[in-house]
């Protein structure tokens, strides 16, 4: 609220002012040597010892031009000025009131002159009309609070000053006072000064005030952490140095006794074979001769302590009694009677090899393949015990370097063994059994090609002497029997794959799930959890139930950890003696185990149109997969949605073809292609989903959609259709069938060329699942579709 000036024409020398502002009823004290500062005192002391003092922007700008000054300042009497030393002042002022300038012109000795109005504070009364009395008051208070905090705590104002700001009854006057003694930014004083409402003012300076109090805390914290972390490394550094004389007094016996001979103790038990002996000898010797903190010591006592614990030569006996094999397999393991088969004649072939006097291992490497939770790895684990070898396991997923495999130089830093050596030094015998578990995940990368390490590895030609970059000393590694998994054939490395013989472990279906849960899981469990089989047993109705409404999958792990959780609940109420025992039936469950997570119903309750059921294979077994198609007004668009891959959408391409073949059975109209979108959607969560197999299903979809008739919801299909509509052949019938089972689908159409997998199918499904070979589309679509 600026009141009007009426006396535009008045003129003023001005003075820049570098990094303060002056604020009117204040004194100032500045020093002054420009020679343009100069000029205008001597104008001012010339005249009325007036000056109109203006902060500079730019504290750096020597000569300031006009714009590089405020436009409102402060119009001050000279008071004083005192010469500190040739053409140098101190100067001091008191403010009188606020100026803002209009225009300034320069004068000739680099000095300007200010044509300037007045700038009034808004009148107390106007401001307190706006503002409560009582919020002033308390505005007030809070500043004479901070002020004070900030005095004590910073220390950088004079006491005088807290005194004087406590009088002042003028609360414009306390605000100036205090922005001139705290350490505000040069625009914040600025903005102080040229700000007229009181009220805003007051909250300015409140946040200001307290800001710059936070601040100045925040400093002193950060100070009080750096002198902390400097006091402990000084610390740190005198304890070492103490320590290091100390050890340097004791040099020598001391940590011979303790590292150099224990290693010489290993040496002499170790199998090292004759020709490196020496080397590593020498190298025991370098270690006696380092001093105990030296880092390479470690580093030497690490390679050492690694050779010195392989068995070099120390083979066990093989066990190879067939019957008390097929024991410990029946013993372990339900069902799987090919698998136990395979692995039993594996056995027999290797017992005649070792009674021809055959140590080395000959012949392929064993490779059990199957979704996870199958059991491939119990399996490894009683071969190994049925044969009487130490186990190994080592997990290859996601294994990119070859130096994984074949470990580091030792010259490398940091440098350590290969995984295979590592293994090895585990166990005290040179002819364990080694599982390297998920072969169909190791990657490969720049930094070479792990496979191809392996294939070294696992070669019986070549792998009697295998080299680690990190041991050194070659290894004979061909008595070691490898074996490996994997979850599907295709992520098994070509090169590895041509060594491998497969045996392959299906999905479960639910009644083999029942059995192997009876037999081995639920015992186990309730073993691991302290509790006996009297104390809690499950009805089969619970143990169907608890399958189909806590699990998806093909082998039985989660079924094992639903188990366990059972077990967990109900051993806790036998100890707090809230039950003896537990028979747990289907309606328990809820109770113990929560809601249930799955639905096995069938997908679909009645017939629709333009949605039929596809059957679908993952690394996870199999499952159902519902394909909608919907049609709309367009101009020939077809979209594919449901995170499709590339083949799966050739296929939906190629079903297109199939019903556009056949325009006149579908009743299709000839320009139906151009005048509509076709919309085809796989449904069921954010899962990627690739692989010709759907082909049969879109063009069953399809072909509902355009023709208008309902599909048969009881029935679901797999095959991969070929662009005249022939269905081709698909993997996976097994898992698919029983898939299909599971979701209570009555019938099942399947390539005809995949009869001969019929018999994989388990009894269970086949006595209760229909299964119909067809040859073509034609067929698929006189079964799937209803008039
Ligand atoms: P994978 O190695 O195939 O992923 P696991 O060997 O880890 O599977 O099997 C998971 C669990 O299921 C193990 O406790 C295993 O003993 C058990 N299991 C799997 N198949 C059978 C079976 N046929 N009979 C008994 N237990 C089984």
């Amino acid at each position: 609220m600026t009141k009007k000036n009426n006396n535009k024409n008045k003129r003023i020398p001005v003075v820049p002012l570098r990094g303060i502002v002056a604020y009117p009823k204040l004194t100032l004290a500045f020093d002054a040597g420009r020679t343009g500062t100069l000029a205008a005192l001597d104008k001012a002391l010339n005249s009325d010892r007036k000056v109109l003092l203006l902060a500079q922007k730019d504290l750096e700008v020597d000569n300031p031009m006009a714009a590089d000054l405020y436009r409102v300042g402060t119009i001050a009497d000279i008071v004083q000025v005192l010469e500190v030393k040739n053409d140098y002042f101190k100067i001091l002022t008191e403010g009188i009131e606020r100026a803002k300038v209009n225009r300034l012109v320069r004068k000739g000795k680099g000095f300007y002159v200010a044509d300037y109005e007045e700038y009034p504070r808004a009148p107390f009364h106007v401001t307190s009309k706006l503002m409560d009395e009582l919020k002033i008051e308390a505005a007030h208070r809070e500043i004479i609070k901070l002020f004070e905090t900030y005095a004590v705590e910073t220390g950088t104002v004079p006491p005088d000053a807290i005194s004087f700001a406590k009088t002042l009854k003028d609360y414009d006057q306390l605000i100036d006072l205090v922005s001139v003694h705290v350490n505000f930014k040069l625009e914040r004083k600025q903005a102080l000064l040229e700000e007229q409402d009181l009220s805003k003012r007051l909250d300015q300076i409140i946040l200001s005030l307290s800001q710059e109090l936070k601040l100045f805390q925040y400093g002193q914290e950060i100070n009080r952490k750096v002198k902390k972390s400097i006091d402990k490394q000084q610390r740190d550094y005198f304890l070492r140095e103490q320590m290091r004389t100390i050890e340097d007094e004791l040099s020598g016996e001391q940590s011979e006794l303790s590292e150099a001979a224990r290693l010489r103790e290993l040496f002499a038990e170790s199998s090292i074979p004759e020709d490196y002996r020496e080397k590593v000898e020498r190298e025991i010797d370098r270690v006696a001769r380092m001093p105990a903190n030296f880092p390479e010591a470690s580093v030497q006592i690490n390679w050492l302590e690694l050779v010195l614990n392989l068995p070099f030569g120390k083979t066990d006996v093989e066990k190879l009694d067939l019957k008390s094999a097929r024991k410990i397999l029946d013993r372990d393991h339900y069902g799987l009677k090919d698998v136990k088969q395979r692995i039993i004649e594996y056995l027999a072939v290797r017992k005649l090899q070792v009674e021809q006097g055959i140590k080395k291992m000959r012949g392929p490497i064993l490779c059990l393949v199957g979704p996870p939770g199958v059991g491939k790895t119990s399996i490894a684990k009683s071969i190994a015990e049925a044969i009487g070898r130490k186990y190994i396991r080592m997990s290859l997923g996601g294994i990119r370097d070859e130096s994984e495999i074949r470990g580091h130089r030792r010259t490398y830093v940091g440098a350590m063994a290969g995984r295979i050596m590592q293994g090895i030094s585990h166990v005290d015998i040179d002819n364990p059994l080694f599982l390297l578990d998920e072969i169909d995940k190791l990657g490969h990368d720049f930094r070479g090609d792990p496979s191809s390490a392996l294939l070294e590895v696992l070669d019986p030609e070549q792998n009697d002497n295998f080299r680690d970059h990190y041991v050194e000393i070659p290894y004979d590694l061909s008595h070691v029997l490898f074996v490996t998994t994997a979850n599907t054939i295709e992520g098994i490395p070509g090169p590895l794959f041509d060594r491998m013989e497969l045996i392959q472990l299906s999905g479960y279906t639910e009644v083999e799930k029942v059995e192997i849960a009876k037999r081995h899981l639920l015992p186990k469990q309730i073993e691991a959890n302290g509790l006996t089989a009297k104390q809690l047993s499950l009805t089969d109705g619970a143990l169907k139930s608890l399958i189909a409404w806590y699990t998806a999958e093909a082998g039985v792990r989660q079924l094992e950890r639903e188990l366990a959780r059972v077990c967990r609940r109900v051993a806790i109420r036998i100890a707090e003696d809230e039950i003896k025992s537990f028979r747990v039936k289907q309606t328990d469950l809820e109770e113990l185990l929560g809601n249930r997570k799955y639905f096995f119903d069938l997908a679909e309750k009645e017939d629709l149109l333009g949605s039929a059921t596809g059957l679908a294979w993952t690394y996870a077994g199999g499952d159902t997969l519902t394909i909608e198609v919907n049609i709309l007004p367009g101009s020939g668009k077809l979209e594919l949605t449901g995170q499709l891959g590339d083949v799966m959408k050739e296929s939906a391409k190629a079903a297109l073809t199939y019903c556009r073949s056949r325009s006149e059975e579908l009743n299709m109209a000839e320009d139906f292609i151009t005048k509509n979108d076709i919309h085809i959607h796989v449904p069921a969560g954010a899962v990627p989903k690739d692989g010709p197999s759907a082909g049969i299903t879109m063009a069953t979809a399809l072909a509902s959609a355009i023709s208008g008739k309902k599909v048969r919801h009881d029935l679901a299909m797999t095959g991969e259709i070929s662009l005249r509509g022939r269905v081709l052949r698909i993997g996976g019938l097994k898992e698919k069938s029983v898939a299909a089972h599971r979701a209570k689908i009555k019938e099942i159409l399947i390539p005809k060329e995949n009869e001969p997998d019929l018999e994989d199918v388990p009894e269970s499904v086949l006595n209760n699942l229909k299964i119909t070979p067809v040859e073509t589309m034609d067929d698929v679509l006189r079964i799937a579709l209803v008039e």
